[in-house]
């Protein structure tokens, strides 16, 4: 995979978080390659990234699409966090060490902490981690890997549907959940976790408006623009050195190598 198609995904999955291509949207090999000025094979290396990313489905015949999970999608999602949620508090009886009690007593007053300051979206990133926390207490490296994959289409749901939380509530859930777990009462954990997580499942919005017509090229010119600058200068220093040294060589991925850069890779 070239540089090129990875800063390519990089972009793509930005304009998506940022709302600016919406889920469901088309994305149109042709379309991209103009506007990335690239070939469609780089465009295509792009969009099968993001397919592994889980960010896309590419549909036979008829070309890739931003996903647009459903409100059972995000339902599903969050019901398999929480069923390893509670799997990694079922191990926790004989793994609780004190400095992972600490661990949460800290995480904890951090959350406390954004919620004073009213910054939801540091209470968002940190309520996502102290779950994090919790599976990872659990020291089961397989049930982390598969937690880690949920988390990222939790991201990805968290960034294309709007949630009403009530972060004060949802910290106070987790305080309760770090006192039951000091206090060794694994099942009333694993209850009140259940509860927790269906409580932040049905949050969301599904939002199906309409939303106002933009194309590819107005999503991701915001992008572009810091782009080209990068792209500019990249260039200026190709020709300065060019006329400094020899010659310039183009390498096999299209950008430019100098000799005057002295190392061998
Ligand atoms: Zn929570």
């Amino acid at each position: 995979m070239s540089g090129k198609s990875k800063d390519i995904a990089i972009v793509l999955t930005k304009a998506i978080l940022d709302h600016r291509i919406m889920p469901g949207a088309k994305l149109g090999e042709r379309e991209l390659s103009e506007i990335f000025n690239v070939s469609r094979i780089v465009i295509r290396q792009a969009l099968v990234r993001l397919l592994e990313e889980g960010v896309v489905t590419i549909e036979r015949n008829r070309g890739a699409f931003v996903i647009k999970p459903s409100l059972q999608d995000a339902q599903d999602v969050y019901d398999a966090a929480s069923i390893l949620e509670q799997g990694a508090i079922a191990q926790l009886s004989h793994r609780l060490s004190s400095s992972a009690r600490a661990s949460l007593r800290q995480h904890l007053e951090q959350q406390r902490q954004a919620l004073r300051d009213r910054n939801n979206a540091v209470s968002d990133i940190l309520g996502q981690q102290f779950h994090m926390l919790l599976v990872k207490l659990s020291q089961n490296r397989v049930i982390i890997d598969i937690y880690e994959q949920l988390s990222r289409k939790i991201l990805l749901i968290r960034a294309l549907y709007r949630a009403e939380f009530d972060y004060e509530h949802l910290l106070e859930d987790h305080e309760r959940l770090v006192d039951l777990i000091e206090q060794r009462k694994f099942k009333q954990t694993q209850d009140l976790l259940h509860d927790h997580n269906r409580i932040v499942s049905n949050s969301y919005v599904l939002d199906e408006r309409e939303q106002p017509a933009r194309s590819l090229a107005e999503a991701l010119a915001p992008y572009l623009a810091d782009q080209h600058q990068k792209d500019a200068k990249v260039a200026w220093m190709a020709d300065h050195k060019e006329s400094r040294s020899s010659r310039a060589v183009p390498s096999k991925s299209g950008s430019t190598t100098s000799t005057t850069q002295g190392r061998g890779s």
